[in-house]
């Protein structure tokens, strides 16, 4: 169950990672991509810890809601976008449930309709598709996310700029794949 407590959490503890790791993520979008993937995701997480600092939001829904507005607005690329709709599918559902899986698997959707990407793509998608299955099973570790980003590495990009360099896109890890470990490697932090 998704709670405001655990959500807040969770988002600070991201926007940490993502912050301090800045610069790595936006070396590996250096190797396949334009070099901007640590800058966009700073920008976005710097905005919702800002606007959780400027006014605590009062339930989930609207907690969700701030950081996808955060990601949408502050965020330009493929990452904010598809970020951003995650989020707000996220928050659109949380007024019917507020059960975890539910909750991701709506985002997931919104991830996939949006950019159009499916699992194999080397994109962050990779991570969600295989992590969601063990969210619903409760048998998450930081071992199974970590596998699901290095898994990305051997792939060939099929949507997003690395795709632009076929098969030069294999050997590289995806920026996109290694920001959404942060994501769900923190959720298991704010779990603990
Ligand atoms: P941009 O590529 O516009 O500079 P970013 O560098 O911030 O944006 O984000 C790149 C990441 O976005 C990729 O590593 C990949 O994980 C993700 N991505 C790009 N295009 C798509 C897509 N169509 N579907 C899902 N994820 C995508
Ligand atoms: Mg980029
Ligand atoms: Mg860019």
């Amino acid at each position: 169950e998704l709670t405001l407590d655990l959500y807040e959490k969770w988002l600070r503890l991201f926007a940490k990672k993502v912050e301090s790791n800045k610069a790595y993520l936006s070396e590996l979008d250096t190797a396949i991509g334009d070099g901007d993937h640590g800058n966009n995701m700073a920008r976005g997480v710097s905005a919702v810890e800002e606007g959780f600092n400027l006014k605590a939001p009062e339930d989930l829904t609207s907690a969700l809601k701030l950081t996808a507005m955060a990601f949408i607005s502050k965020v330009g690329g493929a990452s904010g976008p598809l970020y951003g709709t995650a989020f707000l599918e996220m928050a659109k559902a949380s007024s019917k449930t507020n059960d975890l899986y539910d909750l991701l698997e709506v985002a997931l959707a919104g991830i996939k309709k949006r950019g159009g990407a499916s699992a194999g793509d080397k994109t962050m998608v990779d991570v969600w598709e295989k992590v969601l299955p063990e969210i619903k099973n409760g048998t998450l570790t930081e071992e199974k996310i970590h596998e699901a980003v290095e898994a990305t590495k051997d792939m060939q990009a099929k949507k997003g700029r690395a795709s632009y360099l076929g098969e030069r896109s294999v050997g590289h890890l995806d920026p996109g794949a290694v920001s959404s470990g942060y994501l769900f490697t923190n959720l298991l932090k704010a779990e603990e």
